[in-house]
């Protein structure tokens, strides 16, 4: 058997049967409601050990999912449950789920046009628009990255890269970094994502190059720290070059000052990043919108729609206020994306992309946008915000809780903190996370502020009720007691 989808109608039918097989296993899967089945890891190691995956002789399609039906499915997370908020790791819309049917069946390379012809072109129009939606003119481009961390790295590649050309005269993309590169610095806020400092080893600047920005009570970047360091830095012959300016935090969703982030960096000379790997959805709603204006002045944003887009993983996107500095990337090879080609009126994404093979990910903004429209999409970020706003205020109100920030966007995160003292609060908390996974099939997120356990809501589904979280809060509190 060989099984590949083609005009042949035996194939059509395998094909059929197959993934018609594989969808019913799926959704008899979902048999009540918990995010988790609950086994701990040694349970689960025993649950999938097998003495061979690649016995002599192969199964066969139906004792391949029989197995993959006894060991796997129902131990998998159901990220759709309302039990599970905690990363901001979310559900998948199902017309994206049908949109990675299209994806994997075509199995389109977003490379070169000759492996993806509409594809491409729908990649195109798609980063035109996400352009318009973020209200850059039409000097601006973008290209679907593997996640946000890749799309951050992809913009402190070219932000520096541009920084060298212009500022220092330097051709690093030939040359690589020299001793005046070792004094270039980013700066971010310091509970920015990891990908900053991963991205600054990678391109061989070092961890030293990241400059953490302490960040005042609501957990936004301090302008005036900014300043002073920014400063003190080019006083001791450093190079500031960018400022990555966060937009939703990865713990607690607040979003930096973009409009005087901007003014300094525009002062200093420095590129302005914006990492919007979680903020980005907020765009989609009239109401809250203005919450993350400033973003347009940015010279480069990150965009993650497998986060408050809630579509499958993966998908995201990197857009330059001027598409011209992707040249940064680019390079021609013979055999994938010749000079001629371009100027035959033939794309290839490949210019724009660190990646090389690439997934036609966008289809699923294409769909899902036309399908939902404007509207739709306002009413699934709204009630995920708006939901953090419930449950922040519910637990303000109640004195066995402590609650950190006010949600800018859709997290929330407290902690029990009836307790003796702060040590006890800690070890509840974490125990109480623990059970909530194991004994009632509950996913919710742990982090650490000042030194102290916290447990974190990400509400990225729109599912979860306020009658749900009241409920949960009361299972907190019992937990929290036992
Ligand atoms: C999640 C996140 C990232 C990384 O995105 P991935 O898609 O996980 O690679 C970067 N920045 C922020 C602020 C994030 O929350």
């Amino acid at each position: 058997m060989t099984s590949f989808l083609t005009n042949i109608q035996s194939d059509k039918d395998e094909y059929k049967k197959i993934i018609g097989e594989v969808t019913s296993s799926i959704a008899d899967t979902f048999a009540d409601e918990r995010a988790y089945a609950g086994p701990t890891p040694e349970e689960l190691k025993k649950i999938i050990h097998q003495d061979s995956i690649l016995p002599e002789k192969g199964i066969g399609w139906e004792k391949t999912l029989e197995l993959t039906k006894e060991k796997i499915l129902p131990n998998l997370l159901r990220t759709s449950s309302t039990d599970y908020m905690a990363h901001l790791h979310g559900p998948s819309l199902v017309e994206t789920i049908a949109a990675e049917s299209i994806i994997s069946t075509f199995n389109q390379s977003m490379d070169s046009w000759d492996q993806s012809p509409v594809a491409t072109e729908i990649e195109v129009e798609v980063i035109e628009h996400l352009c318009r939606l973020f209200r850059y003119d039409e000097k601006a481009d973008g290209v679907f990255t593997s996640g946000g961390s890749q799309s951050n790295q992809t913009a402190i590649i070219i932000a520096r890269d541009m920084f060298c050309n212009d500022i220092l005269k330097y051709d690093v993309k030939k040359i690589g970094i020299n001793e005046k590169c070792l004094k270039l610095r980013m700066y971010t806020s310091e509970i920015s994502h990891f990908s900053m400092e991963k991205s600054a080893h990678i391109l061989g600047l070092g961890y030293q190059a990241v400059v953490k920005v302490p960040v005042d009570s609501n957990k936004r970047m301090d302008i005036d720290a900014l300043k002073s360091l920014i400063e003190k830095d080019k006083k001791m012959g450093n190079i500031p070059f960018l400022v990555v300016g966060t937009v939703g935090t990865t713990d607690f969703g607040s979003i930096d000052s973009l409009k005087k982030i901007s003014e300094i960096a525009c002062k200093n000379n420095m590129w302005f990043h914006a990492d919007a790997a979680y903020g980005s959805g907020v765009i989609m709603s009239d109401k809250y919108a203005a919450r993350i204006s400033g973003i347009e002045m940015c010279d480069s944003i990150t965009l993650d729609f497998h986060k408050m887009f809630v579509m499958p993983i993966s998908c995201s996107a990197i857009l330059l206020k001027n598409g011209k500095n992707f040249s940064a990337l680019t390079i021609h090879a013979d055999y994938l994306n010749r000079k001629e080609d371009e100027e035959d009126g033939y794309t290839n994404l490949v210019d724009k992309s660190i990646q090389t093979t690439r997934r036609f990910d966008a289809l699923k903004v294409w769909m899902s946008f036309q399908m939902r429209g404007k509207d739709g999409w306002a009413k699934l970020i709204n009630t995920s915000m708006e939901n953090a706003q419930y449950f922040y205020k519910m637990l303000k109100s109640d004195s066995d809780f402590e609650v950190l920030t006010e949600p800018e966007i859709s997290s929330v995160v407290f902690r029990y903190s009836n307790c003796k003292d702060d040590k006890t609060a800690d070890r509840v908390n974490k125990r109480v996370r623990r059970s909530l996974i194991h004994d009632n099939g509950i996913v919710i997120g742990q982090t650490v502020s000042d030194e102290k356990t916290y447990l974190k809501f990400t509400l990225l589904n729109p599912l979860i009720t306020q009658k749900k979280l009241d409920q949960l809060k009361d299972l907190i509190k019992k937990l929290a007691v036992l």
